[in-house]
């Protein structure tokens, strides 16, 4: 039997080197304020138990970790035919990259680079609501409401530049229904949700039980997951897929407030937060952390 509680123990003792080496993400005003030096990191069992360590109770800004509750939203609403508008293969380049974007002619390369998550944001707000993807994390939560930094929010918004651009140069090649100040102000509201690493795992859970939450409600078919894991193995790290399947061995999201999400199908959900990152934008010490986790516990996709 993995003694987890064990496990974090020792992960938070040799990742103590780490803490603080990283660069906080300085693009977003109020994240560059954040200590790059904290760390908390919560793993959570399928049967509901969970093991924490550090500050897995403190909530923080979830950043990019909202796209892959947002693109399992968009499985549920809009089924295979999100695929016509955004592709799933690893990008390559950095997240808010517009080269490839033009290249390919406004089909960003796959849904967790800032291109595809702006296009799927804007798939599911054809349904007429003003956050769909907090309401499916809300749902994957049993109801629980989940909040939104408006002070993170509106420092993105106000310096989104570059997501602005994004859109609109989607939107010039017809993919984009909606307003592209519509679209990037939805995806600053997502990304500014706070949640603890004890709760995203929580809200994850679907994604570790084949689409059902901890409550018994199925969000997604066990198909949707299994792609969606698919997708957050080849890209959900930004363009550092490779190195994390190789080192880490598990889907994972990271975002730039310094959380990483991680998928054990069948087994567990794993998220760490520290806000230091490294070259790539991926949080240092947690990518350290998930890299003991798996190679302490015997227990990856591989
Ligand atoms: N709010 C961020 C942006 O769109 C999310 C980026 C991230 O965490 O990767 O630039």
């Amino acid at each position: 039997l993995v003694d987890y509680q064990q496990i974090l123990a020792e992960i938070e003792a040799e990742v103590q080197p780490l803490l603080g080496k990283g660069r906080v993400a300085d693009y977003i005003p109020p994240l560059a304020e954040v200590d790059p030096g904290r760390f908390g990191m919560a793993v959570r069992l399928v049967d509901g138990t969970d093991f924490c360590v550090g500050e897995a109770d403190n909530a923080f800004s979830i950043q990019s970790v909202s796209k892959a509750f947002r693109l399992a939203a968009a499985a549920r609403t809009h089924g295979e035919a999100i695929w016509k508008r955004v592709g799933r293969e690893p990008s390559g380049t950095s997240f808010n990259s517009l080269i490839q974007l033009e290249e390919e002619k406004g089909i960003p390369r796959n849904p967790m680079i800032n291109a595809g998550a702006l296009v799927v944001m804007d798939a599911l707000l054809e349904g007429g609501r003003p956050d769909p993807g907090m309401e499916f994390i809300e749902k994957c939560l049993g109801g629980q409401p989940v909040d939104w930094d408006r002070f993170v929010a509106s420092a993105e918004c106000e310096t989104a530049h570059r997501n602005r651009a994004l859109a609109h140069l989607i939107k010039s090649f017809g993919n984009l229904t909606g307003h592209p100040d519509e679209v990037v102000e939805a995806h600053c509201r997502e990304s500014a949700v706070t949640l603890s690493c004890r709760d995203l795992c929580r809200a994850a859970m679907f994604m570790a039980t084949a689409g059902v939450t901890e409550e018994g409600v199925r969000v997604c078919s066990a198909r949707q997951v299994k792609r969606l894991n698919a997708v957050l193995l080849i890209s959900g790290v930004y363009d550092e897929a490779g190195d994390y399947a190789y080192r880490v061995g598990l889907p994972a999201k990271s975002g730039v407030g310094g959380g990483v999400l991680a998928v054990m199908p069948g087994v567990f959900t794993a998220c760490v937060w520290s806000p230091g990152l490294n070259q790539k934008g991926n949080s240092l010490a947690g990518t350290k952390a998930l890299e003991l986790l798996t190679t302490k516990s015997g227990v990856s996709v591989f």
